[in-house]
């Protein structure tokens, strides 16, 4: 699909920001309901594709950048955050969208999450979390639960999974949700409050992958909204649920003002043109 790129308004549908690439996922994968929820949030904000970059690392989810009709940027295992914190840090004006998998965000590319959420820089953050590393056919990841069985693990994981909500939270992420796949109306309402908050949004996402570990069923009983009283500024609150994990609460966690908007010290705007000249002869 090609987008005209014109002076006057153009109404963006869904299809506008579907790309000619088909998801060559495992039918019934989670990440399907995962895009149509970004691709209804799009429509929601009337974000222009010209405007809009996503950023993934490696594993199925990190696929999708290739399904949207927008900047792509595939980049290396585990390092889909710097590269997004880069590109927002040299292109402000850019929506920048970070997505993966639970292998690429708690496993290999970990050490990075923390620093970009205390960075708090204007980036939403997707994680398509399905408990298993599903592009390597199925081996353990940082959130299967404990004594899971599989090629990796075959006398069952002897860890505990981590919490990927709880790890945003220490962190000073200033947006922190949870979604479902199953659940895309949902999942887009929350994906639409990420992109207009003007902080670091992590939105965490149960995706199911239907071929090496199908959680459908185990989700569907364990997942709940957050109580309509929870109070999303309330961080001891937000941590409290975040560590839940005999049931899965849904919705937004936590949300408060993007760092530069607080009180306190702030830093010099980074400014791009004087770094670059200092390379110029
Ligand atoms: Fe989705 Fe699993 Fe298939 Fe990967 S292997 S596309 S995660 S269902
Ligand atoms: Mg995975």
């Amino acid at each position: 699909t090609t987008v005209p790129i014109t002076s006057t308004p153009v109404v963006f549908k869904a299809a506008d920001y579907r790309s000619d690439l088909k998801p060559i996922w495992c039918p019934g994968c989670g990440d399907f309901g995962v895009l149509a929820a970004i691709q209804q949030a799009l429509v929601a904000l009337q974000i222009n594709p010209k405007d809009l970059a996503v950023v993934s690392g490696i594993g199925c989810s990190s696929r999708l950048p290739g399904f949207l009709q927008a900047y792509g940027l595939h980049t290396v295992h585990g390092r889909a955050l710097p590269a997004a914190v880069g590109l927002k840090t040299a292109r402000p004006d850019l929506t920048v969208m970070a997505v993966g998998g639970d292998g690429d965000f708690f496993s290999i590319g970990l050490g990075h999450l923390p620093h970009a959420a205390r960075r708090d820089l204007d980036i939403t953050v997707i994680v398509m979390d399905n408990a298993i590393y599903g592009l390597t056919k199925g081996q353990t990841s940082p959130t299967s639960p404990r004594g899971h069985v599989t090629k990796s693990t075959p006398y069952g994981q002897s860890a505990q999974p981590l919490h990927p909500l709880a790890i945003v939270l220490a962190s000073g992420a200033s947006f922190v949700a949870r979604g479902f796949s199953s659940q895309p109306k949902q999942l887009a309402e929350l994906i639409k409050a990420g992109l207009e908050h003007r902080g670091f949004a992590f939105i965490h996402v149960l995706s199911p992958c239907v071929t090496f570990y199908d959680t459908y069923k185990l989700y569907k009983e364990l997942v709940y909204n957050l109580p309509a009283d929870h109070d999303p500024s309330d961080l001891d609150a937000a941590m409290h649920y975040a560590v839940e994990s005999d049931r899965l609460p849904l919705g937004i966690f936590y949300r408060r003002p993007p760092l530069e908007s607080l009180p306190g010290p702030t830093p010099k705007p980074f400014d791009t043109q004087a770094y670059l000249n200092r390379f110029r002869v």
